[in-house]
């Protein structure tokens, strides 16, 4: 078995394993190359690296928060991955760290509004959150489970967690295209993550993702647990209409999703194109 596994979280974003755990149950996945992508943050990549099993493939990459026009004349928040960039690049940096201060004040807010209404600590939601990680949501849910205000991570998510939500606080991410501009600049290749996940919310129309591809996007993510066999036909047409790179991939966050490593993987012909049109950091071989 050699599976490609091209999106993963670990406890440095919304993830239930750390780096080193996550890159030991990818191996005993069959995983033999495994990118590392935790919300807005680098900072899992040493730490995968030094723990990478033999035999495996490391590649480094962040899932950047952003917003993207939706075709009809909105903006919606949309996931761009990022893979191989230079994690010193000055624009990188401070833009992550950015994002990550503002998670924080969003997730206080939203944690504020549950509590006027359910037993809740607003407080007591950081201890959910590792050192160093980036909060996001799945930390809030935990700390409902852990209250009794929900059974479930789903439940969490499906009653007061969601993007409609009348508890849900947006925060101010990234213009798509300035992530775009900032992968490229890093040396990164960027691919469009579950650009068709309708369980969450509002998602682009198709146009979106010309638009994007004529300002650098180099692929997308087709075979991804939330996406319909219908959304993946679209995509896979629409990929090979725009020349995109098709990637497959599990989006593992370990118990915070019930999705097992290499549920969904990358054909390797794919993987290669991808990896080789980066110029920013190196595919890490154990
Ligand atoms: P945030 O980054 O704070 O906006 O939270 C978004 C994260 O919540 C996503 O990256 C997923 O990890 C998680 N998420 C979204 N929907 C669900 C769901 N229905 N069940 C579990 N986790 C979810
Ligand atoms: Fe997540
Ligand atoms: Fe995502
Ligand atoms: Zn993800």
């Amino acid at each position: 078995m050699s599976r490609i596994d091209l999106h993963t979280h670990s406890t440095v974003s919304d993830g239930t394993d750390t780096p080193e755990e996550l890159v030991a149950a990818a191996a005993a996945a069959g995983v033999r190359t495994l990118a590392l992508t935790d919300h807005d943050s680098t900072g899992g990549w040493e730490r995968a690296a030094a723990a990478l099993p033999a035999g495996m493939r490391l590649v480094r990459g962040a899932e950047f928060s952003c917003d993207s026009p939706d075709g009809r004349g909105g903006l919606i928040p949309v996931h761009i991955l990022g893979y191989l960039f230079d994690a010193g690049h000055p624009a990188v940096v401070a833009e992550q760290a950015r994002l990550r201060e503002e998670r924080v004040r969003r997730l206080t807010r939203m944690a504020e509004n549950i509590a006027a209404d359910f037993p809740l600590d607003p407080a007591a939601m950081f201890g959910y959150v590792p050192e160093g990680a980036t909060p996001g949501r799945p930390h809030l849910g935990r700390a409902l489970i852990d209250a009794g205000v929900v059974g479930s991570m789903n439940e969490a998510f499906t009653r007061l967690l969601h993007n409609d939500s009348p508890y849900y606080v947006p925060k101010a991410d990234t213009p798509v295209g300035t992530a775009l501009r900032m992968i490229r600049e890093a040396g990164g290749v960027a691919v469009f993550a579950h650009p068709l996940a309708r369980t969450r919310g509002r998602v682009v129309e198709p146009s979106v993702i010309a638009d994007l591809a004529g300002e650098g996007l180099a692929g997308v993510e087709v075979d991804h647990p939330d996406h319909s066999p219908g959304d993946r036909a679209l995509l896979r047409g629409l990929a090979g209409d725009l020349g995109l790179i098709v990637t497959g991939a599990s989006d593992y966050h370990g118990a915070n999703k019930t999705t097992p490593l290499a549920a969904e993987t990358t054909d390797p012909e794919q993987c290669e194109e991808l990896l080789a049109k980066a110029t920013g950091v190196e595919v890490i071989c154990a």
